[in-house]
């Protein structure tokens, strides 16, 4: 994933160079130009000077932040001066006496906001990666006043006037095509925040909001409470036979806790399966635990989310329909890839039928098993992961302690994905160690490109440690940006076990994969080429965003760079084919579950956020209309539910009911992008896979480009069609494709580590 953006406005920054031979509108409609163009040049608008160091920018080189430079104390003054500063040069665009145009108005803006976004960019990085109590409640304080100012800008009337008066008359301006994109964002997004609505409709958005705010917050209370206060409660030892002797402790200890000594509990887990319960011999205990999980919230107990979410569906519609819209799929959908709810919805309903039948597929097959096993009952969800594992077992054998004797971290990275980079792009780095790092085990290289100039410059922070949150993920402490001459300063975070000292970095192929994929929105962010930082590099859409990573992992297996970095740390052989072949045929196993309970919950997502206010209203007050709405979302497209249920019912969903807008109407993502990745990694191998000219092919259409194009333009400009879903389907085993052709492994853990929320 890359790290969470600030809104744009908030990303903006300064340049100190004068924008020079830009096309320009003057709005003479109302105002003199002469007398406006005399009052434009004795304009001098009073803005603030910041203190500290994040007043000016870093003078190291790209500046790159000097860490020995800034301490705890700086963050809090510099975030407020940033504010400030903003805040005046937002006062001085509204106030310039000149007719607003083009620069005056959608440059001013976007350059405004430079000391903000260098505070920002430095502290979040920290808070994610090495944080500290102070710096944690820092954030605390800042968040809220930090959207306070988002929105004081984005509602902020007089810009909106200036910002409309460019915009409305942009049919008859010669700008670029990166600055008409500029000027489209800019005014979408404050029509989006509700700049064209009237007072009185702005008044009932904010009620909604606010409303929306308290229902979704007792929602993830509520959705926690019915996992974290509802754990399995069994009486015996028996029951919980298959689980080791420490997890039997820790259920006593669980029980004890819960006021239940002398019993065991089991606590739930996010998703409706539940890690436990494939190892859970008895099967009345591994249904009890499904069951608990399944009907949390649901009304079956004490916990009952099912009005809570109508409500929330309702307000969402409303809110839709104050700006005109169907639904709220509609409404918030405005700038994704996808853009309308109908586009998401047919991709998701495409992939139904052969998702249907894989899924009665394998569950044949679970019941061959449990047959010759002795049993005589079917598949039931709570079994599904007990055969299915003892199946992937049987005919995948793979000794993940093995495979990881192959990697070591140092050879994935400088001989696995820099090799890559060279391979494609002809990019070479070279580590340095005179900047100054936030945390000892970070490395900083040097990018280059293949004539020897800088690129930019890429910090590696592998390790796992307690400072840091989970997950992986990419960002940048300079955003490249022509306006500013700032080279792009990019980081990658994982979170790979430490080896203890004295012993080989070995990392598992899952962090292989990942590293490769971070590194996908490293080059996205390293090879961006645009006038202005809130459309540069991964500055794109969230259905766009993770296409370019999750195509770079089709790398990490490719033979030859394979080849070149995975080898063993002791005989320095290079890892045996056959062991890749494994892993790969190994993802394609048991997707009608592992993919399907993600399609199900993105096909549960759209179908509760494209409702119109009457048919949400519907459902307020009926909690049995919940059931039989989410049950008919499933069911019409023909999917097996009681066999694979979704990932998260509607009860639990936190990713789309327990804030404000979420991920609401924005689960299909990671399906769409696997779309885009697939086809792409078609592309590649149909035209000679790993050279240097597919390189530059992909870098020229889709890594430079950042968020100036239409993204079917984009891909269409890679490809030379659209996006295809079929490679997708084949790439998990949903149809039969080409399998000798398909030389990658799937990023099994999409869905989860890609939200960063199991
Ligand atoms: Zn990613």
């Amino acid at each position: 994933m890359t790290a969470a953006k600030l809104p744009s406005i908030l990303m903006s920054s300064t340049a100190l160079a004068l924008l020079a031979g830009c096309a320009t509108y003057t709005n003479g409609a109302d105002v003199d130009p002469i007398t406006a163009a005399e009052a434009a040049q004795d304009y001098a608008p009073d803005i603030p000077e910041g203190t500290g160091y994040f007043a000016s920018e870093s003078r190291l080189p790209f500046h790159a932040p000097d860490f020995t430079q800034i301490s705890e104390d700086d963050y809090l003054p510099a975030f407020e001066q940033g504010m400030a500063i903003q805040t005046a040069e937002v006062a001085a665009i509204t106030g310039n006496p000149a007719a607003p145009d083009f620069e005056n108005t959608i440059v001013a803006l976007e350059r405004s906001g430079a000391m903000l976004s260098r505070v920002a960019s430095v502290f979040f990085q920290l808070t994610g990666t090495n944080t500290t109590d102070r710096l944690d409640a820092i954030n605390t304080e800042i968040s809220p006043r930090l959207s306070a100012h988002s929105d004081s800008i984005t509602l902020n009337p007089e810009l909106f006037a200036r910002v409309k008066a460019v915009y409305d008359n942009r049919a008859a301006m010669a700008m670029t095509v990166e600055d008409a994109r500029l000027l489209e964002n800019t005014y979408d997004s404050m029509v989006h925040a509700g700049a064209l609505l009237s007072d009185a409709e702005r008044e009932q958005v904010k009620v909604i909001n606010t409303e929306l705010s308290t229902l979704t917050t007792e929602f993830g209370q509520l959705a926690r409470d019915a996992m974290a206060d509802q754990p399995l409660i069994v009486d015996t030892r028996e029951e919980l036979a298959g689980l080791s002797d420490s997890d039997i402790q820790a259920a006593a200890d669980l029980a004890a806790e819960k006021g239940f000594p002398g019993k065991f509990a089991i606590a739930l887990q996010n998703t409706t399966q539940q890690p436990l319960l494939p190892v859970l011999e008895n099967r009345e205990t591994r249904e009890k635990l499904f069951r608990l999980s399944h009907d949390r919230a649901d009304g079956t107990r004490a916990v009952d989310t099912r009005d809570l979410i109508a409500r929330i569906a309702l307000l969402r519609a409303q809110k839709a329909a104050l700006f005109g819209k169907p639904d709220w799929a509609s409404y918030t959908m405005y700038d994704r890839m996808a853009k309308e709810p109908k586009t998401a919805l047919d991709f998701i309903e495409q992939m139904v039928p052969a998702l249907a039948a894989t899924q009665r597929r394998e569950a044949e097959l679970l019941n061959a098993a449990i047959r010759a096993d002795g049993g005589d009952f079917t598949v039931q969800p709570w079994d599904w992961y007990r055969y299915a594992n003892r199946i992937k077992a049987e005919q995948f054998s793979l000794d993940e302690d093995a495979v990881m004797e192959y990697f070591q971290l140092d050879r994935v990275l400088e001989d696995g994905i820099f090799f890559m980079a060279k391979e494609l792009y002809g990019l070479t780095f070279e580590r340095r160690d005179d900047i100054p790092v936030y945390h000892p085990d970070v490395w900083i290289y040097t990018v280059f490109e293949e004539d020897g100039s800088e690129l930019g410059l890429f910090y590696f922070d592998p390790f796992q440690r307690p400072s840091k949150r989970g997950g992986a993920w990419m960002g940048n402490f300079v955003d490249q940006s022509d306006l500013t001459g700032n080279k792009p300063v990019i980081y990658n975070v994982l979170n790979v076990p430490k080896a203890p000292a004295g012993e080989p970095q070995l990392v598992s192929f899952d962090w292989v994969n990942t590293a490769f994929h971070e590194f996908g929105h490293a080059a996205h962010g390293l090879f961006a080429d645009q006038r202005y930082e809130s459309l540069s590099g991964t500055a794109t859409a969230r259905d766009f965003v993770e296409y370019p990573s999750q195509v770079h992992e089709m790398w990490a297996t490719w033979p030859s760079i394979l080849s070149n970095h995975a080898k063993h740390y002791e005989t320095g052989e290079t890892i045996p084919a056959e062991m890749i072949e494994r892993i790969e045929a190994a993802a394609k196993f048991n997707q009608g579950y592992d993919f399907g309970e993600v399609v199900e919950a993105a096909l549960l997502d759209m179908k509760w956020h494209a409702l119109s206010p009457d048919e949400a209203s519907a459902l307020v007050g009926d909690p049995a209309a919940v059931d039989a709405f989410e049950r008919r979302s499933l069911t019409d497209l023909g999917l097996e539910i009681e066999l694979v249920p979704p990932r998260y019912r509607s009860t639990y969903f936190n990713h789309i009911f327990s804030s404000p807008a979420g991920y609401s109407a924005g689960y299909y993502s990671y399906l769409w992008t696997e779309m885009l990745d697939r086809d792409s990694r078609k592309w590649f191998r149909e035209n000679g896979g790993l050279t240097r000219a597919n390189g530059e092919h992909y870098r020229q259409t889709v890594l430079s480009r950042g968020g100036t194009l239409d993204y079917f333009d984009m891909f269409e400009n890679f490809a030379g069609r659209q996006p295809d879903i079929q490679p997708m389907l084949e790439a998990r085993g949903l149809v039969g494709g080409d399998e000798a052709a398909d030389s990658e492994v799937s990023d099994g853990a999409l869905p989860p580590s890609a939200v960063g929320e199991e």
